[in-house]
């Protein structure tokens, strides 16, 4: 069996749906699971609509015109399914009796309720394509088969009651050949809410639903050709990444290569199940695989530029040392605060972060002022280089001010302004 994940970008419009099914005729009609995201902006969008919510503001405007773009690209792609209509409409009612009532529970709560119904809707139109292309297929809804706690907006999986949702829908679709269609990104919490993985997280739905189902592959269809050793729409002369360890991929997207969510490896190396990240406008293209095999590990540099980066500097207001103690308390209050922080730096009395600029990132300095003098500097860029020499360490780095660098065998990263 193979997992293919289709992307918001993939399934924005009529065309990119209607090539679903162009993909799947050519590469994997039988025995397939398919993990769609929602279609283009649309998470962005229910995001939006459920900030208004929460403040109290009307949006019943903003839900009308989802409904409309969605039922009109289910008109195009299955204009004789009425059944896929109604259905729609009715999905789009839950969303409206969820903001009909004023919002009473914690805010990720609320969030995960609302923001996931682009994937449900995004997957009811791939889903009533495929029939209406005479690729029978079945819907399935990914919250009965990944399981999660009930950390909203950053739910972890529970993996044995995740393999029981996965026991169940086998039971229930088996008979050949499997193809299911169903959501990225969503889950299901034991209390019943639905729960989602964080943004971008359908790569990691596909991951995880190829480990559950023991998959042969799993192939993450995107509009750009694979991996490459920096972003091509960044950069000029870049070069795709043909075969690449899990290992270098997984430090890749960690450093912020955005082209896969950095869970999604973990998984998939468990099982030993290879990864092809495959373009959707050029299907033929080979695209990236990305397996165990270290021996063919592309040593170019490959680089990674994060911009709008604050680089936060915590001292002590004694001038005391910086000790576990005062780690561990900074560390939690980043991972209370969901602040990620992506490089980190130590002396004896200061401790140095760079961390994506956010409202969250900024409350958080306020907080850490109670305590620490705390001093801030803005719009930074960060940048990793794997496998670096000096040619490209220079390129990069070029009038630029750097107020950070480190390296290690392999890799070198610097803060600059
Ligand atoms: N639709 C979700 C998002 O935009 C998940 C995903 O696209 O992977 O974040
Ligand atoms: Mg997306």
């Amino acid at each position: 069996m193979k997992v293919f994940k289709f992307g918001g970008a993939s399934v924005k419009d009529a065309a990119g749906v209607r090539n679903v099914a162009e993909v799947l005729k050519r590469h994997a009609l039988d025995d397939v699971v398919i993990v769609v995201s929602a279609m283009g902006k649309t998470t962005n969008a229910l995001e939006a609509i459920t900030w208004e919510w929460l403040d109290g503001r009307p949006v019943a405007r903003e839900v009308d015109a989802l409904e409309r773009t969605h039922q009109a690209v289910l008109r195009a792609v299955a204009p004789e399914d009425e059944a896929a209509r109604t259905l729609l409409a009715e999905r789009f009612q839950g969303l409206r009796a969820i903001l009909d009532h004023a919002p009473s529970n914690g805010i990720d709560l609320h969030y995960d309720q609302v923001v996931s119904f682009g994937e449900l809707w995004s997957s009811a139109i791939v889903h009533a394509h495929l029939n209406s292309a005479g690729i029978a297929s079945t819907w399935w809804d990914a919250r009965t088969v990944v399981r999660t706690d009930a950390r909203h907006r950053s739910a972890r999986v529970d993996w044995d009651a995740s393999a029981e949702g996965a026991a169940g829908m086998l039971a229930n679709v088996g008979g050949a050949p499997l193809r299911v269609v169903t959501q990225g990104f969503i889950g299901g919490a034991e209390d019943g809410s639905t729960t989602t993985l964080g943004r971008e997280g359908s790569d990691f739905s596909a991951a995880i639903l190829a480990y559950l189902l023991d998959a042969e592959s799993v192939t993450i269809w995107k509009d750009v050709a694979g991996m490459f050793n920096a972003d091509p729409n960044r950069f000029r002369d870049t070069r795709l990444l043909e075969r690449i360890s899990y290992r270098e991929a997984i430090e890749l997207s960690y450093f912020g290569a955005s082209v896969i969510h950095p869970r999604t490896l973990q998984p998939l190396q468990k099982k030993n199940i290879p990864l092809y990240v495959r373009s959707f406008i050029d299907a033929d293209a080979p695209g990236s695989t990305i397996t165990a095999a270290t021996d063919r590990d592309s040593l170019m540099p490959s680089f990674i530029v994060k911009p709008l980066q604050l680089l936060i500097s915590i001292t002590p207001r004694d001038l005391s040392f910086i000790v576990e103690e005062n780690l561990s308390g900074i560390f939690k209050l980043f991972a209370e605060r969901n602040v990620r922080i992506e490089l980190m730096q130590n002396s004896a009395v200061a401790f140095s972060v760079a961390v994506d600029d956010s409202p969250r990132a900024r409350q958080l300095i306020e907080e850490l002022r109670d305590e620490y003098e705390v001093r801030h500097n803005e719009g930074c860029e960060l940048i990793t280089v794997r496998h670096y020499d000096e040619a490209t360490l220079d390129k990069l780095l070029a009038g630029k001010e750097q107020l950070i660098e480190q390296r290690s065998r392999t890799t070198a990263r610097f803060v600059v302004k």
